[in-house]
């Protein structure tokens, strides 16, 4: 690991080891958390995003595991990455829950799989052990879990910025009704959040990928249940405008889904389709900016290098649904 270089470091940044390929950056206002991955021998990398998936294999998630491991086969994937809601319908209740091998060590066996999950956490992540989930324990245990609130992935033509989203939403805090949060490590919130979008707003400023996508498990424009998250929208959103994210993508919403804008490159992407889905679950939506909706379960596989990124989302049966890809040159996106 010694070879290890962020491309785009300072001279005055120090770079920690953590535990295996995790470093932490500590540059001038800025203390994050960064991972490393390395591309393929031609420079490109290729990927699996799922999302809301943990129940123990039922509503279709070993249907769903089954075909992410026959499509990540077929792309040779690099890594997955989860975009939260990982264990339902409370998180784990410690580092020990069974919930963990019941629900992805015995549930993701293809060997395509055995790959580095990137997960972020969910809101009903937040009702459980919170610290379980980000454990190194869990990694002895399964080494491809990888969890942490915030943080980097510098995989050299991309960059990944995995952010912490719940704590945003207020409705947590002022009407939790029966759930109850760990919020550990959180409070006083508004410290917390505006840490977080300092340090997303530095990383993004430093970062010379050609690629950046923001991964968070709220929707923040989505057609589905949820739809906008006023938070978000507000608070997120003119960051990623301001360094120019390629994508957001997220979960939260039981369904695939791809909404872009009006007013920039920036598009919106949902893949939370790991498990029970939300059929006939669908708000109305600018047809303009909607390119895609589906009620039902799947994922999604991005293949990407230097010029072209290609994003597949494919339901239960491994069918393909959708298929977009987009240009870095030209920075126009084909149907
Ligand atoms: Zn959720």
């Amino acid at each position: 690991m010694n070879e290890f270089v962020w491309h785009d470091h300072c001279e005055d940044d120090l770079i920690l080891p953590a535990n295996g390929n995790e470093y932490v950056l500590k540059a001038q206002n800025l203390s994050m958390n960064l991972m490393q991955q390395s591309v393929k021998a031609d420079g490109s990398l290729s990927f699996l995003v799922i999302g809301d998936w943990g129940r123990k294999g039922q509503y279709n998630q070993s249907d769903v595991a089954f075909q992410m491991g026959e499509i990540g086969e077929k792309l040779n994937i690099d890594l997955v990455i989860s975009t939260g809601d990982n264990f339902y319908e409370d998180g784990l209740t410690g580092v020990n829950d069974p919930a963990f091998h019941g629900s992805f060590t015995n549930i993701y066996k293809a060997p395509s799989l055995q790959k580095t999950w990137y997960n972020v956490l969910g809101n009903h992540d937040y009702r459980g052990d919170v610290e379980a989930q980000l454990s190194p324990v869990l990694r002895e245990k399964d080494e491809r879990w990888f969890c942490l609130k915030s943080y980097v992935l510098d995989a050299e033509i991309v960059e990944f910025f995995f952010i912490d989203t719940t704590p945003f939403v207020d409705d947590y805090f002022t009407n939790p009704k029966e759930h109850t949060y760990d919020w550990k490590g959180v409070l006083p919130r508004e410290k917390y959040l505006n840490d977080l979008l300092k340090d997303l707003d530095l990383a993004l400023s430093r970062s010379t990928a050609k690629w950046k996508m923001v991964i968070g498990h709220h929707t923040i424009k989505s057609a589905g249940h949820h739809g906008i998250i006023i938070e978000l929208a507000d608070q997120l959103v003119p960051i990623l405008k301001e360094h120019n994210v390629d994508f957001y993508i997220n979960g939260h919403d039981h369904c695939l889904e791809r909404i872009g804008s009006i007013d920039s490159n920036l598009e919106f992407l949902t893949s939370g389709g790991g498990s029970k889905a939300w059929r006939g679950d669908l708000k109305g939506w600018n047809p303009t900016e909607l390119k895609f909706y589906y009620d039902g379960q799947g994922f999604v596989s991005v293949e990407l290098n230097q010029k072209e990124a290609e994003f597949v989302y494919y339901d239960v049966f491994g069918h393909v649904l959708h298929k977009f890809s987009v240009s870095k040159d030209s920075c126009v996106a084909r149907q």
